[in-house]
């Protein structure tokens, strides 16, 4: 209760705030960002948003867009330190470590201003000052809406707003299809609705905006790259430079990939390894008895949700792949048991 009462007084009167969110934000990280970011506005402080990286450009419609700096933009990287340098309150959206902020993550962790948390990742690290977390919920959207009705501020909440937390809650759930899409999920997204988002509008906004060189890409890499193992039911992607390079991906192509993998029938386990400038990025992906987070947290310097994780991998792709099938191989009792109610 005490810390709760230090918050609503650090936001109760005008205040330097700055917000960040994840590396290559999907639209749970910049919707909560750039949803809270009005609203905080609209309370009448000053607002920076700061991401990581650059984002996908079918986030581009959010309300707030274009002040978002980016700090792996050399043109910007000054200006966002400065305004971390000069925050009161830091608000740090969808992650719960530091490090999943690059560089952010240590100037975040020397800052002395107020820091806020505001999550659904298993384990968070002890870094904020004010935690708003809780691995029931199916997207940060959904935390970051329900604080501002719990602060009182309900008549605060507009259609911008609205929009951005739809955005965040439509796609980490799937689209209202992952296990995670709860009563409260569409008690909120009810809300919202009334508010004056329209969900067809941002579906067709976030899912509908491929380029062609995206769609020949997503039928290459089914028809091309795609390894089943019915046996170990898993199935994943191996992306090289070489193909996205071919097929001019920009960020945001491969996302929703993995999703193949895992529609096959009888595949429980999906992966997709993307090969990049700094090592190889992985994408876990699993049906609701599988628990993929604890996986990539062990084997693959990662983590996430029981049912969406990532990791990295420093060796090539060719290894990392050979590393991921032995793993499975080796693990796949634990792996396909059901797992006890405590595994979230
Ligand atoms: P995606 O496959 O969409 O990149 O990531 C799915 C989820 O896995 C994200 O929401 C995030 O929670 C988690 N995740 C992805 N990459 C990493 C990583 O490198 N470290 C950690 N801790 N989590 C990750
Ligand atoms: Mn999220």
């Amino acid at each position: 209760m005490e810390a709760l009462a230090s918050f609503k007084r650090e936001i109760n009167s005008p205040k330097k705030i700055f917000i960040t969110t994840h590396v290559k934000p999907d639209a749970d990280a910049l919707g909560s960002s750039l949803g809270l970011a009005s609203y905080l506005l609209k309370k009448g402080h000053e607002v920076t948003v700061v991401t990581p990286t650059d984002y996908p450009s079918f986030l581009n419609w959010m309300k707030g867009n274009e002040d978002v700096l980016d700090f792996s933009n050399p043109t910007q990287t000054e200006l966002a330190t400065k305004k971390l340098n000069e925050a009161d309150v830091i608000f740090c959206l969808d992650f719960s470590c530091l490090s999943r902020v690059n560089e952010l993550g240590e100037l975040i962790r020397k800052s002395s201003a107020y820091t806020v948390n505001i999550d659904h990742h298993q384990d968070p690290e002890d870094f904020a000052d004010y935690r708003v977390w809780s691995t029931e919920a199916a997207a940060t959207c959904e935390l970051v809406y329900e604080m501002i009705v719990q602060l009182g501020d309900e008549k605060l909440l507009d259609k911008d707003i609205a929009e951005c937390l739809y955005a965040g809650i439509m796609t980490d759930t799937g689209g209202f299809r992952h296990p995670n899409t709860t009563k409260n999920v569409h008690l909120v997204v009810a809300e919202l609705l009334d508010l004056g988002a329209d969900s067809s509008q941002i579906a067709n906004w976030i899912y509908d905006s491929n380029s062609v060189n995206r769609l020949k890409f997503i039928g290459f890499a089914i028809s091309r790259r795609l390894v089943v193992h019915e046996d170990l039911h898993m199935a994943y992607f191996a992306i090289s430079k070489k193909d996205l390079k071919k097929y001019q991906s920009r960020t945001g192509d491969t996302e929703g990939l993995v999703n193949y993998a895992l529609s096959l029938d009888g595949i429980k386990l999906a992966a997709l390894f993307s090969e990049r400038e700094d090592g190889v990025k992985i994408s876990f992906r699993s049906s609701s008895e599988v628990a993929v987070n604890k996986f990539a947290a062990d084997y693959f310097d990662g983590g996430g949700h029981k049912n969406a994780s990532g990791g990295k991998s420093t060796t090539s792709l060719k290894e990392t792949v050979e590393r991921f099938e032995s793993l499975v191989e080796k693990h796949q009792d634990e792996l396909f048991r059901v797992a006890p109610a405590t595994v979230d």
